[in-house]
């Protein structure tokens, strides 16, 4: 019999406990022994390892983060504290491990699998910026978040007159804040890829006045060069030449906080129980994303040495719509 854990590292994100659940699940199915790691690579460091049974992880698929909870290690980026890790998993007879993560969590199982040590990542952050997977776990959910604060945003913008800078999540990645543009019909977006200044923001909410619309909504990456306050000071002092009053609005970690939709559960629960049929073929020290509608496994060197692009079509796509 198998003993195999899972845990959730970096930052938390709706659909975890979906992958959880299925990776526990499918393994129980298959007659593994299946456990749990408190607190990502914090908790396996420090032992805080306990089996899971079918019964554990009912009722948490509706939950947004993750009840095994998640933690920022530090110790863990060290040798020592990854040879510690092993030992943990090493002394509960522990043969596989699942990290359910983004961009530093798989750099995190990357380290277990050059000490040789048997992973399988699962690709889950709200940033998607992950090589390897299409989406990833938490997106779709976060961006029907950030899309019912811009909903909400253009109606009270409307009846002000007001132009709002929406800061969104997502790293150093521009897809929440470009997706979110899209899908909200925003006038303008900031994201890290194209170098935006801060005049290109003043003059497309005069465009947007000039055109007679009642608001301008710009949503701005929290990984541009320009953050929504950085701009906002720039267009308060030019609050003549831009007709709407000006409010800035970051949404923060309220986007990671809610109840997982339906797309993330499935995708999450896909690949959580794609991830143990990796293990039983004894293929480690892969990623377990969704590439063109399917789980697919990518070798995790690939994973952490390659930057995913942003689709630049949809960036030109949201400037046509834009005004
Ligand atoms: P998200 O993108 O959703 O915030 P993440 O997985 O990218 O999630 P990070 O904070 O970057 O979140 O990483 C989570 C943890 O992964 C770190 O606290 C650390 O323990 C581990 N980790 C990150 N980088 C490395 C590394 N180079 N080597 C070993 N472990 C690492």
């Amino acid at each position: 019999m198998k003993r195999v854990a899972v845990l959730t590292s970096g930052g938390d994100a709706p659909g975890m406990n979906a992958a959880i659940r299925a990776v526990v699940r499918a393994g129980i199915a298959k007659g593994w022994e299946m456990y749990g790691v408190r607190l990502g690579y914090k908790g396996l460091i420090e032992g805080r390892i306990s089996q899971l049974g079918v019964r554990d992880v009912g009722g948490i698929m509706q939950r947004g983060g993750t009840v095994l909870g998640s933690a920022r290690c530090l110790e863990f980026k060290t040798k020592e504290g990854q040879i510690q890790a092993i030992r943990s998993m090493n002394q509960l007879g522990i043969e596989a491990l699942v990290v359910i993560g983004g961009n530093g969590s798989q750099t995190g199982a990357n380290a277990l699998r050059l000490n040789d040590f048997p992973v399988v990542g699962v690709a889950s952050t709200i940033d998607n910026d992950l090589f390897g997977s299409d989406i990833t776990i938490g997106v779709d959910t976060a961006l029907n978040i950030a899309l019912e604060a811009i909903d909400r945003l253009k109606t009270t913008a409307s009846s002000h007159q007001r132009a709002f800078l929406l800061e969104v999540m997502g790293r150093d990645c521009g897809y929440l804040a470009l997706m979110s543009a899209i899908a909200g019909g925003a006038e303008m977006v900031v994201i890290p890829e194209v170098e935006t200044e801060p005049e290109e923001v003043v003059q497309a909410i005069w465009r947007a006045y000039e055109a007679g619309k009642a608001h301008a909504i710009i949503v701005v990456a929290e990984g541009a060069k320009y953050n929504a306050n950085r701009l906002a000071a720039y267009c308060e002092e030019h609050q003549e030449r831009l007709g709407f009053l000006l409010r800035a609005t970051q949404l923060g970690h309220v986007q990671r906080g809610g109840n997982p939709g339906a797309f993330d559960r499935i995708l999450a629960t896909r690949l959580g129980a794609a991830a143990i049929d990796q293990i039983e073929k004894g293929e480690y020290g892969v990623l377990m994303g969704w590439i063109k509608n399917e789980a697919t496994a990518t070798p995790l060197e690939e994973v952490v040495a390659k930057k995913k692009p942003l689709d630049m079509k949809l960036y030109e796509l949201a400037k046509v719509l834009d005004r």
